[in-house]
């Protein structure tokens, strides 16, 4: 067996186990499918856990901005904002973006939760994704002298 090491993302530790973090015992297998840098991102549901009800407010509002700052930096994704699923006391949040995101909200809640990921194909999203609309042509004044 060769001493090999695989950097968990989770915990930012390196594991001796390919399957399963050994610094934090998360499920890291997932993170070693594709060869770095080529990986195709995966569209899906990610679901926010809190162990903790108590910490809903805070903890919703530190992935909000996680959330946010995605959402503006992919401005064609031509979905629903989702926002305002954070604006609750629930323990559970669910939204639906790329499966890249995972490690950004669950480094906004830290301890306080955990952040699963749902492989799902935009079109078996809750809201359909609106075909891409070519711009309208300019209108062209009819006489122009
Ligand atoms: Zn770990």
């Amino acid at each position: 067996m060769s001493a090999e090491t695989f950097f968990c993302e989770y915990c930012g530790y390196n594991s001796t186990s390919r399957e399963r973090c050994t610094h934090c015992g998360r499920d890291i297998e997932n993170l070693f499918d594709q060869p770095a840098g080529f990986r195709v991102p995966l569209a899906g549901k990610l679901t926010l856990r809190l162990h903790d009800p108590a910490d809903a407010a805070l903890a919703w509002k530190d992935a909000a901005d996680v959330w946010k700052h995605e959402e503006e930096t992919q401005p064609d994704w031509g979905i629903p904002r989702q926002l305002e699923h954070f604006r609750t006391a629930a323990p559970t949040v669910e939204v639906y973006g790329m499966d890249y995101m995972v490690s950004a909200l669950q480094k906004a809640l830290g301890e306080r939760g955990t952040v699963s990921f749902e492989a799902i194909a935009h079109e078996d999203w809750p809201f359909r994704r609106p075909k891409y609309q070519l711009p309208r042509p300019p209108t062209v004044p009819r006489a122009r002298r």
